[in-house]
């Protein structure tokens, strides 16, 4: 397959780098100069879960000069989504399946607002990673990846998406909707991240105290019950249980958002507890804390 990954961040190497070895034709895009020279130059040396190499792959700062793609994964941060998929259009054919796996609301149908939602696969993933600088990336965690069509139905296309990455080593299933499995991640973000960051702690440290249980629960006992009004069905039964038990198992990592803090970047968080709060307010369930979490780390975005 000819796959393009725009944004060849943590997990932009992580699944282009493992689909070239798989011998897809893979092109990474990433507007960080430096870290492209790096990837031509002396490959993507990738460590961590799934072994340590270095993969040769083929890397460059604009789609210019590209042909059209069978696949086009966008793996950039949520706030650069929309740039990120207009700098690419040129690679989006009538037969391209625009792929997104990032975390938080909203992504899929902002993309399907620039390419088409029939273009639009979305999806989940338990693979992590840190971007350890110029080419280097370390595989933290693996897991599965649940892929889905906009519409709700089971399509030949994603199923053979699935295949695709299965046969990469990238465990992958495909499902008719996606949007129960968007909303049980995104409350395992809504409870993780932003208290992470404000508290400048690892993910195991808000299971050790009652204060930070209690701030987790609330934030999540918030965004299940927007996703009830919404109609739509978590899988977990007890999202808070699960919140706590991902931050367990997941102990000594820095979530995404608490990364992003330390390094002053812009943060996810309108995608995650921010989008909890606008979801909210389109169907009349008040979400305070959602709110006081979101502000807080607009106002730390602001100080840096
Ligand atoms: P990252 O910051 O490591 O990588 C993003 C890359 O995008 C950077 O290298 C940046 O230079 C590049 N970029 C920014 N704007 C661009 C543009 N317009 N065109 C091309 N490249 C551009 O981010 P990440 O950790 O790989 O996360 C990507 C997405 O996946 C996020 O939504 C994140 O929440 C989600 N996610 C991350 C993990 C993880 O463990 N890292 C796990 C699951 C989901």
């Amino acid at each position: 397959m000819r796959i393009a990954v725009v944004g060849a961040g943590a997990m932009g190497c992580i699944f282009g780098g493992t689909l070239s070895e798989a011998g897809h034709e893979v092109t990474l895009i990433d507007l960080w100069a430096e870290h492209v020279r790096a990837l031509n130059e002396r490959g993507l040396k990738l460590t961590g879960v799934s072994g340590d190499r270095t993969i040769p792959v083929r890397a460059t700062t604009s789609p210019e000069g590209l042909p059209q793609q069978d696949l086009v994964i966008i793996f950039v941060k949520s706030s650069a989504t929309e740039a990120a998929v207009r700098e690419a259009a040129r690679l989006i054919g009538p037969a391209t399946a625009v792929l997104t796996l990032q975390n938080g609301l909203g992504n899929a149908e902002r993309i399907g607002s620039i390419v088409g939602p029939e273009k639009v696969v979305a999806g989940v993933t338990s693979h992590g990673g840190t971007l350890l600088g110029p080419g280097e990336v370390r595989h933290a965690g693996r897991g599965e990846t649940v892929l889905g069509e906009l519409c709700g139905r089971l399509t030949e296309r994603v199923e053979k998406l699935a295949q695709v990455f299965t046969d990469a080593g990238l465990e992958a299933r495909a499902v008719e909707s996606v949007d129960s499995l968007i909303w049980s991640k995104l409350l395992v973000n809504v409870g993780i991240n932003a208290l992470t960051a404000i508290l400048r702690v690892s993910n195991g440290e808000l299971v050790k105290y009652p204060e930070t249980r209690e701030l987790v629960a609330l934030a999540v006992e918030e965004g299940a019950r927007v996703a009830a009004t919404k109609g739509i069905k978590l899988i977990h039964e007890n999202p808070v249980a699960h919140c706590l038990k991902v931050a367990e198992m997941t102990g000594p990592n820095l979530s995404s958002m608490y990364q992003d803090v330390r390094a002053k970047r812009k943060t996810e968080v309108d995608v995650i507890n921010g989008a909890v709060v606008a979801e909210g307010e389109m169907v009349g369930v008040p979400t305070p804390v959602n709110r006081v979490l979101t502000n807080l780390i607009k106002a730390i975005e602001k100080t840096y």
